[in-house]
């Protein structure tokens, strides 16, 4: 199986505060939610590890 490393945006929910907001998938800086300030993403080494629940996929 081939991982395809297409980039999107993805709409996450803040799993302290329910807040959402939209994360790039491939984000290289942290990401912290707008309200609470908990991390949502993490870079790793190209794709970012995403930290919070994924509730939709803008394309
Ligand atoms: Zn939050």
């Amino acid at each position: 199986m081939t991982e395809k490393r297409r980039s999107k945006f993805l709409v996450v929910r803040c799993n302290e505060c329910g807040n959402e907001q939209v994360v790039f998938s491939h984000a290289s800086t942290t990401i912290r939610c707008h309200v609470c300030s908990n991390t949502i993403s993490v870079p790793r080494g190209g794709k970012a590890e995403i930290k919070a629940t994924v509730v939709g996929v803008l394309e």
